[in-house]
């Protein structure tokens, strides 16, 4: 999960990296009360998450609370890079004489944890990390051993920072990697980290982007998700505890094991390209143990998406057998018919596996109207196919 500039600001704030003053705000009046609390000056940053917002015009510098006002006015709302600007932070002003660039991040390729340090920070790093790759050290650090002092010491000599700010630079490096450690995060990123006129050295601009599988031992990290931004399936479907991913074609997909509903998303896709292009609608796994409940509340999820115009129950039964799952299905349906739900897509369900004979047969004696059985994968997908394209 990526976190918003301002979120960033909070962590870094909490573990003692050195930050400005900053709040952030959703209207162009209410950042005449912030202006004010800063001293009056502000530099007022639109809140995306994606980078390049000093390039697209998204940060600004206000002379005056009225000014504040103003420049608010002209970021909230401003598109960056298909980003619309719902908030913006204002925060106090820096005097800033030199830009750098330090991050930590999971380095998967070498299987351990890096750091990236550079004195040619700013909004150009990137270019420098073209053009002129020298200037950009990369240390790897160990993940027991962490960043010590003398780790730290390492990343500032190679990136060459000014002898002047070795103990200062030194302390942020170990101070970023507690946030990195204690909050689970997969980037932890400082660009500009700046050095003042009078020498201090503050982190100006913080991204952060936090482990999700980490969630059960971080119950602060909920509070950070952009709720208003996520699908409005998938957060259903997350609070059923669904493994859910919203796709754009307009076939549902329940299938048990990721592997299956992979394969199974492929399958459709290509026999959908008989049937005009028609493509899955999603992603959704109900796993092992698909009790009657979890079917019915995936298919609740599915039928609910008005993209969907068929359905394809690909099962292959293991521990949860597929009588289970027949019955679950069944069940399901009529738990959703109960609940007042409008249950008019075709199913096309195949079953294979532990017990599929018997669960075959379930499926038969219930003759569901919606509910038509295909005992072969690619027979399936055709079949579902097939009816979602007529539906269009
Ligand atoms: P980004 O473009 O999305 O990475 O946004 P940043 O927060 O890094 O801001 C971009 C640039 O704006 C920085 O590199 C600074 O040069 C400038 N900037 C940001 N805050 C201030 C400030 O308080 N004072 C001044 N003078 N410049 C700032
Ligand atoms: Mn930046």
């Amino acid at each position: 999960m990526d976190l918003f500039e301002y979120q960033a600001r909070d962590l870094f704030a909490k573990h003692g990296v050195p930050v400005l003053a900053g709040e952030v705000i959703d209207t162009p009046e209410a950042a005449r009360a912030v202006a004010e609390r800063l001293g009056g000056r502000a530099v007022v940053k639109a809140q995306v998450k994606t980078g390049g917002r000093g390039k697209a015009g998204g940060v600004k510098l206000a002379a005056d609370p009225e000014d504040a006002v103003a420049k608010a006015g002209q970021i909230l709302g401003m598109d960056i890079k298909g980003h619309t600007v719902h908030k913006v932070m204002l925060a106090e002003t820096a005097d800033i004489a030199e830009e750098y660039y330090v991050s930590f991040l999971l380095d998967r390729t070498n299987r351990t944890f890096l750091a990236m340090a550079s004195v040619e920070g700013g909004v150009e790093i990137e270019e420098v990390a073209v053009s002129n790759p020298e200037a950009l050290a990369k240390v790897p650090v160990d993940a027991i051993d962490g960043v010590t002092d003398e780790k730290a010491r390492e990343i500032v000599a190679a990136a060459r920072f000014p002898a002047e700010l070795t103990d200062q630079v030194v302390e942020v490096l170990k101070t970023l990697w507690t946030v990195f450690v204690n909050e689970d995060a997969l980037l932890v990123e400082v660009n500009p980290l700046v050095k003042t006129g009078d020498g201090k050295v503050i982190a100006l601009d913080g991204k952060v982007s936090l482990d999700e599988n980490a969630a059960f031992r971080q119950p602060d990290h909920e509070a950070l998700e952009d709720k208003a931004a996520a699908d409005p399936l998938e957060a259903a479907a997350k609070a059923k505890n669904l493994n859910y991913v919203k796709l754009d074609g307009e076939v549902g997909i329940i299938g048990n094991g990721a592997g299956l509903v992979m394969s199974t998303l492929d399958v459709v896709a290509y026999a959908g390209e008989q049937h005009g292009g028609v493509k899955p609608a999603n992603f959704l796994d109900i796993g092992g143990g698909a009790s009657a409940q979890v079917m019915a509340n995936g298919l609740e999820i599915i039928l609910g998406d008005p993209a969907v115009k068929s359905v394809f129950v690909n099962v292959f039964g293991g521990i949860t057998a597929c009588d289970e799952v027949a019955n679950g299905i069944v069940q399901a349906l009529e738990l959703l018919k109960n609940k007042g739900e409008d249950v008019s897509k075709p199913l096309v369900v195949r079953l294979d596996g532990n017990n599929a004979e018997l669960g075959r047969k379930i499926l038969s004696d219930a003759d569901h109207p919606l509910v038509q059985r295909v005992d072969t994968m690619d027979g399936a997908a055709d079949k579902a196919a097939e009816l979602a394209a007529a539906a269009r």
